[in-house]
C-alpha cells in the first residue's frame, strides 16, 4: 500500500442519503470529514420510488428545498387483489430524489466536508498501535490512500466494508444478504388524486408489490418489486399491459440521456446485518440492511441511522477511543429506535401465505382509513372476519394486519 496521503476524522463512503447525511452531521459537529462516491455525479441512475413521509422530514429536521420536491402526496393507498381499496393517510413527499441527494451533499460541504466523485473503496488496512489508531482505505481516486479514525459504510446494497473488513482474518464481517429487485418506469399522464397506489398483487409480484408514485406534470413512476427476480421486468410489463396504464407513454427520466427507460435496483431483505459497527467502522442504511420489510423503502433509516453514526464518532473521536466496544453505542442507538424487523417480517411473511382471495376478503374486513386503527379498531376487523370468514381469523392474519401497522412513517415505513 502507498504512503498515506489523506487524513482525515471520518471518511463516510458513498453519498446517498445515508452518506451524504452522515458526512453533513460529522462535519457539522466539527469532524473533518471525506465523502467519497462512485460514481462520477450523485443520485443517477436513481434506484428509488422517490417517496418519502412528512414524519420523516419532521423527524431528520429535514426543510426541503422546493427544488427537491417534485409533488405533494396525502399517504399510500393499498390495493388488494380483488380491487379493494384502502388508505394509510399520511403525509409526504415525492422527490426528484437525485436532486434530493446532491442537496444534502452540498449541504455537508457547506458544512466543512471534502466531495470526491469518482472515488471508490477498494481496501482498508487497520492502523495499530498501543490501541486500534483507525483504517488506511486505498481505492481507485486521487485521493487515495486515505487515514481516516473512522469509516462510515454508507455503501447501500453493496456493503463494501463488510466484504473488506475479516475480523478473523478469514471471513467477512458480515455475510451477503438476501436482495430483492426492483424495476420502474416513468409514465405520463397517470390519473392521480394524489395519493401513492401500492399494488399487492401477487399475480404480478410474488412477496413484492407494484406501485403507481405520482409526480408533478402528471409523471409518475410505475414500478415493482418482486422476489421473482428473472421475471421482473417482464411482470412489470404484464402488469402495464393489463391495466389502465396501458396505453400511457413511457419515457425516459429527465436525469437518464439514453438507453432502456426502465430503471431501478436491489433492495436488502435480510434485516439488519449481525455486526453494525467494529474498531473504527459504523455500517448504515442499506449497507447495514436496514429497509422497512413490507414496502421496502429504506431513505428515512439511511438518514436517521446517519445521525445515530455522526453521534457516535463524535463522541469516541473526542474521547480517543475508536475501539468496537465504544462503537457499539451505535447499534444500541438504533435498536433502540427502529421497528423489531423479524416482527414484521413475520407479518408480511403472513400476508404471502394468504391467498389472492383471502388477502382480499381480509381487506373488506379493514377500515377505509388504516392508519388511526386502535385497539378497537382492530377487534372490530377480528370481529368482521369472525362473521365472514371464520377459518381466516385463525390464519396469522393478526401478525399480517400489524405489517400494515409497521408501514406507516413513524416507524420508519417510508
Ligand atoms: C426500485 C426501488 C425503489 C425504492 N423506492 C423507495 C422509496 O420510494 N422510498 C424509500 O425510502 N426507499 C426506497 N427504496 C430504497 C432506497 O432507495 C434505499 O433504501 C436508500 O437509497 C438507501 O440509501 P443509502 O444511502 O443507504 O444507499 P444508496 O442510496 O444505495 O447509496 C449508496 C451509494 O454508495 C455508492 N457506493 C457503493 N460502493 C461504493 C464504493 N466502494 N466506494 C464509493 N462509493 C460506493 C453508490 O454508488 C451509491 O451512490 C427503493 C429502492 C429501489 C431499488
Amino acid at each position: 500500500m502507498a504512503e498515506v496521503g489523506t487524513v482525515c476524522d471520518v471518511l463516510v463512503v458513498g453519498a446517498g442519503p445515508g452518506g451524504g447525511n452522515a458526512a453533513l452531521q460529522c462535519s457539522r459537529q466539527g469532524l473533518s470529514t471525506i465523502l467519497i462516491e462512485d460514481h462520477p455525479e450523485i443520485g443517477t441512475p436513481v434506484h428509488c420510488g422517490e417517496c418519502i413521509s412528512e414524519i420523516a422530514c419532521q423527524n431528520l429536521n429535514l426543510t426541503l428545498p422546493e427544488e427537491v420536491i417534485s409533488k405533494r402526496v396525502k399517504g399510500i393507498r393499498v390495493i388488494f387483489p380483488d380491487g379493494t381499496d384502502k388508505c394509510l393517510t399520511e403525509e409526504g413527499y415525492v422527490l426528484e430524489k437525485h436532486l434530493f441527494e446532491r442537496w444534502i451533499a452540498d449541504e455537508a460541504v457547506t458544512a466543512g466536508a471534502s466531495l470526491h466523485l469518482r472515488h471508490k473503496l477498494l481496501s482498508m488496512e487497520r492502523m495499530e498501535g498501543d490501541s486500534f489508531g483507525g483504517w488506511i482505505c486505498d481505492g481507485k481516486g486521487d485521493q487515495f490512500p486515505i487515514r481516516a479514525k473512522i469509516v462510515i459504510d454508507a455503501s447501500g446494497v453493496a456493503a463494501v466494508c463488510s466484504r473488506l473488513v475479516k475480523p478473523d482474518d478469514d471471513s467477512p464481517l458480515n455475510p451477503k444478504g438476501k436482495v430483492i429487485a426492483g424495476m420502474q418506469y416513468e409514465l405520463l399522464d397517470v390519473p392521480s388524486d394524489g395519493y401513492l397506489d401500492f399494488y399487492i398483487w401477487p399475480k404480478y409480484a410474488e412477496k413484492g408489490y407494484l406501485w403507481m408514485i405520482p409526480k408533478c406534470d402528471g409523471r409518475a413512476n410505475v414500478g415493482l418489486v418482486t422476489e421473482d427476480k428473472p421475471r421482473t421486468k417482464k411482470a412489470l410489463d404484464e402488469f402495464i399491459t393489463d391495466t389502465h396504464f396501458s396505453d400511457l407513454e413511457q419515457v425516459l427520466p429527465p436525469w437518464k440521456g439514453k438507453g432502456s427507460p426502465a430503471f431501478g435496483g436491489t433492495i436488502p431483505i435480510s434485516g439488519p446485518f449481525d455486526c453494525t459497527h467494529h474498531d473504527g467502522l459504523m455500517l448504515i442504511g442499506d449497507a447495514a440492511g436496514f429497509t422497512s420489510p413490507l414496502f421496502e423503502g429504506g431513505s428515512h433509516l439511511a438518514l436517521k441511522s446517519a445521525v445515530f453514526a455522526a453521534q457516535t464518532a463524535v463522541k469516541a473521536i473526542s474521547e480517543g477511543n475508536l475501539s468496537s466496544e465504544r462503537l457499539s453505542e451505535y447499534t444500541r442507538l438504533w435498536k433502540a429506535e427502529f421497528p423489531p424487523y423479524d416482527k414484521i417480517l413475520r407479518g408480511k411473511t403472513a400476508l404471502f401465505e394468504l391467498s389472492d382471495d383471502e388477502m382480499s376478503v381480509m381487506a373488506t374486513c379493514f377500515p377505509d382509513e388504516m392508519s388511526d386503527m386502535g385497539a378497537s379498531g382492530k377487534a372490530m376487523v377480528g370481529f368482521r372476519l369472525l362473521l365472514r370468514r371464520p377459518g381466516l381469523y385463525f390464519k396469522k392474519i393478526v401478525p399480517a394486519m400489524l405489517a400494515f401497522g409497521y408501514s406507516r412513517a413513524k416507524y420508519y415505513g417510508w
